[in-house]
């Protein structure tokens, strides 16, 4: 396939560190290794563990030996946002240096009171703008004894629309996204913040990742053109469902991409397998790891969910 963007092509994996590598991430991080190699380009390993109430080292080791086991090798990173916790506090102070950000001393209740308001008369719940500074606005004066957040101030007006490498075109209203919060008050970033600015950072160009991030997407653009940054192209993977049509979980098996290591399967049948849900070339069902990187195109991915059947990946194990 043609690439459109001029830049060197840089792919990420960015899984957060709360379990095991398990069969949707591997194939997630599968994709977006393929990618890169099939361009030349680099592919950038990001540990998203901010979350750190989930986030444990071991789950970090269980994904860098899932990763190891597939022979997925990154060729930079693996970086780990907790440490670049400095960096997020500096651009959310530009932000609101340039007034692309703003303070907001409304509290979690007053918040929860407006989006009841505006459930209340079929409008979607969102906070209301209050401390939104706006020309000719005077904002309330400031509550003593709260601490603010910061707010990303989100366009209003007109749509966020970008053409996805697996769905297509996709475009949300402005007027349904919130102005986010990007720092809370003890003044560590948030989830969606963190991950533009190391998009941003990390020269990204193609973000592929799970379509339960869709949503986070829209937010992610508004955030990225504020801060003046290129945009990737995205591209978002359907998710893996087991053979009964519900969420991969547990209850259909091993969901664990290591637990096929102990259970005696050959890393290139797992590579073949997750290659093979949810993508297709012609009727080939075998093929090598070179050929994949070759032919592989996320326009060819299925734009609905996959479905995971162990007694194929039993198939391809005694064939490999
Ligand atoms: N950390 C996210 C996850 O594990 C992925 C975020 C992203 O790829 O942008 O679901």
């Amino acid at each position: 396939m043609t690439d459109t963007s001029s830049r060197p092509v840089r792919t990420r994996f960015a899984p957060s560190p709360t379990g095991y590598l398990h069969l949707g991430g591997a194939r997630t991080a599968l994709f977006s290794w393929a990618f890169a190699r099939h361009f030349g380009g680099t592919f950038v390993l990001r540990i998203e563990d901010t979350d750190l109430e989930r986030s444990t080292p071991e789950a970090v080791q269980a994904i860098l030996d899932g990763m190891q086991w597939l022979d997925l090798k990154a060729d930079e990173g693996p970086f780990y946002q907790m440490q670049r916790m400095d960096r997020y506090r500096a651009v959310i102070a530009d932000m609101l240096a340039q007034g692309t950000a703003y303070h907001c001393y409304s509290t979690p209740e007053e918040v929860e009171a407006m989006r009841a308001r505006a459930r209340a008369v079929g409008a979607k719940p969102r906070y209301d703008g209050t401390w939104r500074p706006e020309p000719g606005k005077t904002l309330p004066p400031i509550p003593a004894g709260v601490r603010p957040v910061v707010r990303f101030r989100s366009p209003q007006d007109g749509v966020t629309a970008w053409d996805d490498l697996v769905k297509g075109p996709i475009s949300f209203d402005n007027g349904e996204l919130d102005d986010l919060v990007i720092a809370r008050p003890d003044g560590t970033p948030t989830y969606n913040f963190c991950v533009v600015v190391d998009d941003w950072d990390m020269r990204i160009t193609h973000v592929i990742r799970g379509d339960d991030h869709v949503n986070n997407t829209p937010r992610q653009i508004n955030i990225l053109r504020a801060l003046g940054g290129e945009l990737p192209r995205y591209g978002h993977v359907p998710m893996i469902l087991g053979p009964d049509g519900e969420k991969l979980s547990k209850r259909h098996g091993a969901v664990s991409v290591m637990e096929y290591d102990r259970m005696g399967y050959l890393p290139e049948a797992m590579v073949n397998y997750l290659a093979r849900l949810g993508w297709s070339h012609g009727n080939d069902e075998l093929f090598t790891r070179e050929q994949f990187v070759a032919w592989f195109d996320p326009r060819n991915l299925s734009r609905s969910a996959a479905q995971w059947d162990p007694k194929k990946l039993n198939w391809v194990n005694a064939h490999a």
